[in-house]
């Protein structure tokens, strides 16, 4: 049989859908090919979210096209994801080398759109219509890939979609409108992978507090999203959930009280903020203000105080003034963020801000950028810094990535801990000390603690 390799852009949707698929294809009998130069077919899983992104899958592309026909020509190219989605056909007029695009409702077709073209069938196909209930065909793991251990954390998609429109995003025309998965459902892929051997889980969609608003009744004041949680929490053998990524709109008291009732949920939230000036966070219909984002923080930090923070800032929207991006500034000092991605504003198709008065120059938007991220370091390094010296537990996930000769884990937090240990401590909660602080990375030692 054919194998197949995917290279995966963007967020860890994008990881999770290409994950499916891969499981997908291996169930029907294809292999996964360790590099593009021993695989078959080709799959790009696309991006769409900045245009940067959408330029660099379209040059890989372009590479592989040019590679493929002067080597290989009988290599199926494909395209996959948000880009798919959003091109379609437009992407095979582009590059007309590429057999296959595969929107994010249809990820669960690829197997059979392969095998119509290997079959000669098909020459080309474009298949971007919506689905209904494709939500729930996100469900495949891949648990003994390519050279892998067993995995100790899986990603679970939990919805599709957003209804958001926010000004900036294109993902609402990517992903389609909001559908969740039911909560039996969500849990018996949970409760398969902790079966096999998985300790923590995060559980995935677009805007996960959204999950189940259309679905799932309020139940004693509490949400869809908050009920699943409590779902998810009874799973024997289970130690962590985690979420990403929830809308700021979405922490109500309900969600906020969960944290004090449910150990395994753990002190981490990816809350994206996206500016720090209300009349920024007007522009980009995002529903709430600075005060309110920080009330919810100082609430997340009032039941648990531990909380790690992390965020997505958006600098050099549409009209934003210098007076403005100091507000971003002094938030992210405010709320001393663990962590942030920062986002140049890039214009996208049919979405409103890129009509809108005052698009910002380059120049300015890195200015910001570096300035932003400058003050995003500081915090940052003050913060892992605090670690050094105490006790913190970890989940042992497995090696090290940047040295595969020690372990790495995470800590409750979410931040990354490297200690020495074997094999045999993968997928262990262990009790580590922090010996030391490197860039958003903590080093500890284990020995210190059992010494003690
Ligand atoms: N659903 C999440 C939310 O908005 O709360 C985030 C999902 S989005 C895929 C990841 C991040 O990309 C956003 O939080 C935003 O910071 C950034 N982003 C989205 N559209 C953008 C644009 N047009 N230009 C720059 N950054 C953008």
């Amino acid at each position: 049989m054919p194998s197949v390799y995917i290279k995966t852009y963007g967020c860890q949707m994008n990881e999770r859908d290409s994950e499916a698929v891969s499981a997908q294809l291996v169930a029907k009998g294809y292999t996964l090919a360790a590099s593009e130069s021993a695989a078959d077919v080709i799959l790009l899983n696309t991006c769409s979210v900045r245009d940067a992104a959408e330029q660099k899958a379209i040059g890989k592309m372009r590479t592989l096209a040019a590679e493929m026909r002067r080597h290989r020509p009988e290599v199926v190219l494909g395209f996959m994801g948000c880009m798919a989605q959003s091109r379609g056909r437009e992407l095979i007029d582009k590059l007309p080398d590429v057999d296959l695009v595969i929107g994010t409702q249809k990820f669960h077709r690829a197997a059979d759109h392969l095998d119509e073209i290997f079959a000669g069938k098909r020459d080309k196909v474009v298949d971007v219509a919506e689905e209904q209930g494709s939500e729930a065909t996100i469900r495949e793991h891949v648990l003994n890939g390519i050279g892998a251990s067993k995995p100790v954390t899986a990603f679970v998609s939990i919805m599709q979609g957003c209804n958001q429109r926010c000004t900036f995003c294109i993902v609402p025309d990517t992903r389609g409108a909001e559908r969740s998965r039911t909560i039996a459902d969500v849990v018996a892929e949970c409760r398969e992978l902790v079966a096999r051997g998985v300790r923590e889980i995060t559980l995935l969609g677009q805007i996960v507090t959204s999950y189940g608003r259309r679905e799932i009744p309020v139940r004693d004041g509490k949400s869809g999203f908050v009920q699943l949680l409590e779902a998810v929490h009874e799973i024997e053998g289970l130690e962590r959930i985690r979420f990403t990524s929830p809308h700021p709109k979405g922490y109500g008291d309900d969600l906020v009280e969960a944290y004090a009732r449910l150990p395994k949920l753990v002190e981490s939230a990816h809350l994206p903020v996206q500016s720090g000036s209300d009349a920024m966070l007007k522009a980009m219909h995002r529903g709430y203000t600075r005060e309110k984002y920080l009330g919810i923080i100082g609430k997340l930090r009032g039941v648990r105080p531990q909380m790690g923070v992390t965020t997505d800032i958006i600098v050099g929207f549409p009209g934003e003034t210098e007076a403005d991006f100091e507000d971003t500034l002094s938030l992210a000092r405010e709320v001393e963020f663990d962590n942030a991605y920062i986002f140049k504003y890039s214009p996208r198709r049919e979405t409103p801000a890129a009509e809108m008065p005052g698009q910002l120059p380059r120049a300015v938007k890195e200015e910001r950028n570096a300035r932003l991220l400058a003050v995003i370091n500081e915090i940052g390094a003050r913060r892992y810094e605090n670690y050094v010296g105490r006790q913190a537990e970890i989940l042992v996930e497995g090696p090290s990535k940047r040295n595969p000769a020690r372990l790495m884990g995470r800590t409750r937090s979410n931040k990354i801990v490297v200690i020495d240990g074997s094999e045999r401590h993968r997928g262990q909660l262990m009790d580590v000390k922090v010996t030391r602080a490197g860039s958003f990375t903590l080093y500890g030692d284990p020995a210190i603690i059992n010494v003690e």
